[in-house]
């Protein structure tokens, strides 16, 4: 299996060396050339296993340059006993009407970033040995959230590599900021930046791309790699867990293996939802692929009219991580849609990034409306339907998987559409504790401690916080340093060498 990149199809690499490099030197991201098949025998077969020994028979598909012992590792690795809180790693629960949550966040940090970032650390270094010489793998990281943690805590002490997290001074939840100033780990550093998001993103594109450093590094055997959605690596783990849930509702008798189902993700940068994408073309029955999208519709207007136009207002919203008005790995959907026209992806990209719009064209248009439904929900329907669902099922949604719940009912009211359906659950509610309280508990608002918080959602609901969340504040903080932005490379540099 070779990988290619969505703007220039004459690269041609091994999987080893898309996942080092992160991204292709055109700008374009890496992709596989061909999407590996599974049978309806197979999907009996897995349906049989637990989830670490289904990752070790899907991801070998992709990862062809990778000896079985090699992935084994990684995936024991990545999710040995105890590092998530349910045995089953990614469990389906039975919501009632023919739905299934798939719970993604039983991780260390409890978002999904957890189902990936805990295999790219081994993956990455596995595959370094194979593409590049062995060099020590430095991460760096810009973050609004929960990607810097769950980076963070994947990285940790994992031999030959080290990351450095940057995350804007007032621009991080209350909770997020703690998750992070108090990691632990020999080969992790933390830095608050003065600056928003935008900031840390530009500065961390400018050290990544500049010679005096990458040729310091070099010198010390080191070289830049990325953490971020665009990097395969952390695609192709996610694939997993949408084949996973298919096998445990053939195992549980919900479905018959052959019967089609519905996948709801709740989505920002396309990552999530476009690993549910592959799982369909691989061979698991899907009917069709719902995309959830917050306040930031960029993705539900494009998807109803093949105009991809981010000119528009941005909402700081309730479910913080899908506050994105780019989404990069749609880029990888286009490139396949498109018959792999790679001068077509230049030049809608191109028009993007100059002109803030680009519009696919009918061809493309079609193909994606008969893959996709999309639609929205603000943050008054997303705390509608925490505060319904509890209400109604005693079940407790975070704010980004009451995006997808509430976008799903309005579909199957709108089309009367009963398929069975799995909706991607991607954070638990603890870690967005104040928006999810306010939906149930309006009246508590002047709550302003957020562990107060905690205690009192555990109280109302009867839940328990999450041990990793609720034993914080015991922790010691670690990384109190402010930058600014001039700084940044010169700090990266004394933290690494
Ligand atoms: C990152 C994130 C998302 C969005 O996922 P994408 O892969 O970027 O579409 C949704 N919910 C939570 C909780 C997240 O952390």
């Amino acid at each position: 299996m070779f990988y290619t990149s969505t703007r220039d199809k004459t690269v041609h690499v091994r999987s080893a060396e898309a996942i080092t490099r992160g991204i292709s030197a055109d700008g374009g991201l890496f992709l596989p050339e061909e999407i590996p098949q599974i049978t309806l025998s197979d999907i009996d077969e897995l349906s049989k296993m637990g989830y670490k020994d289904r990752a070790k028979k899907i991801l070998p598909l992709y990862l062809t340059d990778f000896t079985k012992e090699e992935i084994s590792d990684c995936v024991d690795g990545a999710y040995a006993d105890g590092k998530f809180s349910s045995e089953k790693i990614a469990p389906l629960y039975s919501f009632g009407d023919g739905v299934e949550i798939l719970e993604l966040w039983k991780g260390p940090t409890c978002a999904f970033k957890d189902m990936a970032l805990q295999l790219l650390p081994h993956l990455l270094t596995t595959a370094a040995k194979k593409a590049a010489g062995g060099k020590k793998i430095v991460i760096l990281v810009a973050t609004s959230g929960d990607t810097g943690k769950a980076a963070l805590e994947g990285f940790r002490d994992v031999p030959d590599t080290k990351i450095a997290v940057f995350y804007p001074n007032d621009g991080v939840s209350p909770m997020q900021k703690l998750q992070m100033v108090t990691q632990e780990g020999g080969n992790v550093a933390v830095f608050a930046l003065n600056g928003n998001f935008d900031d840390a993103q530009n500065g961390v594109k400018a050290i990544f791309t500049d010679k005096n450093i990458a040729d310091e590094l070099l010198k010390h055997n080191m070289m830049f790699s990325s953490a971020n959605s665009i990097n395969w690596g952390r695609l192709v783990p996610q694939i997993v867990y949408y084949i996973s849930a298919y096998c445990d509702m053939v195992a549980d008798g919900k479905i018959k293996n052959g019967d089609e189902i519905n996948i709801v993700v709740p989505t920002g940068n396309f990552g999530n939802i476009l690993a549910a994408y592959y799982a369909k073309e691989m061979g698991i029955p899907v009917k069709k692929l719902v995309c959830a999208s917050n306040a930031n519709k960029v993705l539900t207007d494009f998807i109803n009219t093949g105009v991809y136009d981010r000119r528009r207002e941005f909402y700081v919203t309730a479910s913080p991580s899908m506050d994105i008005l780019i989404s990069s790995n749609l880029e990888r959907l286009l490139f396949i849609l498109s018959d792999c026209d790679d001068k077509k992806v230049r030049k809608d990209m191109k028009e993007l990034s100059e002109n803030g719009v680009y519009d696919v064209g009918e061809s493309v248009r079609k193909k994606i409306s008969d893959l996709f439904v999309a639609g929205f929900c603000d943050d008054v329907g997303t705390k509608a339907t925490i505060k319904k669902e509890f209400d109604e099922k005693k079940y407790l949604c975070d704010t980004h998987t009451a995006v997808a719940v509430n976008v799903y009912y309005a579909y199957r009211e709108k089309t009367g559409d009963k398929t069975p359906t799995v909706i991607a659950s991607t954070a638990s509610p603890f870690k967005f504790c104040a928006a999810v309280l306010d939906a149930l508990s309006p009246d508590l608002s002047d709550v302003s401690d957020e562990f107060k918080k905690t205690e009192k959602l555990s109280e109302i609901t009867g839940l328990e916080c999450p041990r990793q969340i609720a034993s914080l504040h015991e922790k010691k903080i670690r990384f109190d340093k402010v930058v600014d932005r001039k700084d940044m490379a010169d700090e990266i540099l004394k933290a690494l060498l």
